[in-house]
């Protein structure tokens, strides 16, 4: 089994969806499809729900009412037969009656979820009806029925595995399965989904879930690049990064996977293969267990940092300081990202505010803590970068006349990370492109 999904452009217009029909129904190989919602939908989506949760209904169904119209364009243009035109647009026509339905009455937040769960249905509604229309065969395979996750956010891969299986064994002879990526359940049986970009991650996880032999990610571009093409100029596609390269870089912001596709892929040794839609034939980048060779392979940058630094004397010479900080972290569920020491004071990053204020207040029970908000960590990846002599010395002459404010180096043997303002960031990028790659 293979599993290729394909994202928000891949699937972004009737001409699109038509291809990437096209391309899965010339391959032979079992498959599960995920698709994302087309391209523009779920920010859409997301500013419905705005609308809604800050009580302004008339704003909301302004929004639905244009997004509809979108979808009346694409059924119109998609489908050949009266048919599937009336099976089209009857489909789209009940998705929007049920966004509509949130305009009448209170709105919950647990309703956002359910409101952001309609662009991955809707894709996949008009992409099955497609191929039925086309006479390739293929099964719809309803992500809430299979994808779970926990109390703690966490995906229940033993629930998917079962779950998945149990639907998939309903039809032995299919060859071609059809499912939505980014939506899920929650451990209350909610609708629920895995983060913005999360159409990797259901890939990734149905990968592993089905013993899949590759997963193949469609995008928008000819794979990994070593740099952010959307803030630098020369960037080139890199053809192999092993796993932990992989997912140090989409951890550390490279948007091109959402930051947990690779480790079920990792743990279940399934190489991952990222391939451009609007070029199926150029090479891509393969992401696998093998040793990807030497240097540094990419740069990414992870913005919304913010770094706490808290200062006491009572750190000198004392033990037990570290521990206290670090459960405050914990007691607030806020993970932390860089960490750098001094004997008077430790620094640590997050990027999840929400409970910043409790946090910095029981801090001060230990020492001043000073908040700098609007950073950049800047990391350079690739194996063993950090035990190569001279790297470091070169990232740090690119960086000149850059304010850094932290330096992690040593902590991971494949990553450098830097923490700079936020305003410098395409400056850095820019610089160590040059350095790095230029030749
Ligand atoms: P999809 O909708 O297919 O999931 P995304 O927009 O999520 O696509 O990811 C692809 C985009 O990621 C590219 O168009 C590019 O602008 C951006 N990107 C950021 N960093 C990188 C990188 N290192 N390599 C390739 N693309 C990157
Ligand atoms: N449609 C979702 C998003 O835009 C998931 C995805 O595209 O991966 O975030
Ligand atoms: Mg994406």
């Amino acid at each position: 089994m293979k599993i290729m999904k394909f994202g928000g452009t891949s699937v972004g217009s009737p001409e699109r969806i038509r291809s990437v029909a096209a391309l899965v129904a010339g391959l032979d190989e079992p498959m599960v499809v995920v698709l994302s919602a087309m391209s523009g939908t779920t920010n859409s989506l997301v500013e419905i729900a705005g609308s809604l949760r800050n009580n302004n209904p008339d704003e909301a169904r302004e929004k639905i009412n244009l997004l509809e119209k979108r979808y009346e364009q694409v059924v119109s243009d998609l489908f050949e037969t009266s048919e599937y035109m009336d099976k089209g647009a009857e489909m789209i026509r009940n998705h929007f009656r049920y966004l509509d339905s949130f305009t009448q009455d209170l709105f919950t937040a647990n309703e956002v979820k359910c409101v952001l769960a309609q662009g991955e249905l809707i894709s996949t509604a008009l992409f099955q009806f497609h191929l039925e229309e086309r006479n390739i065969p293929s099964v719809l395979l309803p992500a809430l029925n299979f994808m779970r996750i926990d109390r703690e956010q966490e995906p229940d891969q033993y629930y998917i595995r079962e779950n998945i299986q149990r639907e998939t064994d309903k039809y032995p002879d299919n060859r071609l399965f059809i499912t939505q990526g980014f939506i899920c359940r929650n451990a209350y049986g909610e609708i629920d989904n895995l983060r913005r970009g999360g159409s990797d991650y259901s890939a990734s996880l149905i990968g592993s879930a089905v013993d899949a032999s590759t997963i193949v990610i469609w995008t928008d571009i000819d794979g990994f690049h070593d740099n952010d093409p959307r803030f630098v100029e020369q960037t080139h596609p890199i053809a192999e990064l092993s796993f932990d390269e992989a997912a140090e870089l989409a951890y550390f912001g490279a948007k091109i996977l959402h930051p947990s596709t690779i480790l079920p892929a990792k743990v279940a040794g399934i190489p991952v293969i990222i391939k451009n839609t609007l070029d199926p034939g150029a090479t891509g980048t393969t992401i696998s267990d093998k040793p990807a060779g030497k240097g540094v392979k990419a740069i990414a940058a992870k913005d919304g940092i913010t770094a706490i630094r808290v200062k006491s004397g009572r750190m000198l010479l004392a033990y037990g300081f570290m521990r206290k900080v670090f459960e405050i972290f914990e007691l607030y569920k806020t993970p932390i990202d860089m960490i750098t020491t001094s004997e008077i004071s430790v620094s640590v990053t997050i990027d999840d505010l929400t409970h910043l204020t409790q946090v910095t207040g029981d801090l001060q029970h230990y020492g001043t803590v000073e908040v700098d908000h609007d950073q950049t960590i800047v990391c350079a990846v690739g194996e063993g970068i950090s035990s190569e002599t001279n790297i470091a010395a070169g990232l740090f002459k690119a960086l000149e006349g850059i304010p850094i404010r932290m330096i992690s180096y040593g902590g991971s043997q494949n990553n450098i990370s830097i923490l700079i303002p936020s305003a410098f960031k395409k400056q850095a990028l820019n610089a160590l492109s040059s350095h790095l790659f230029s030749h």
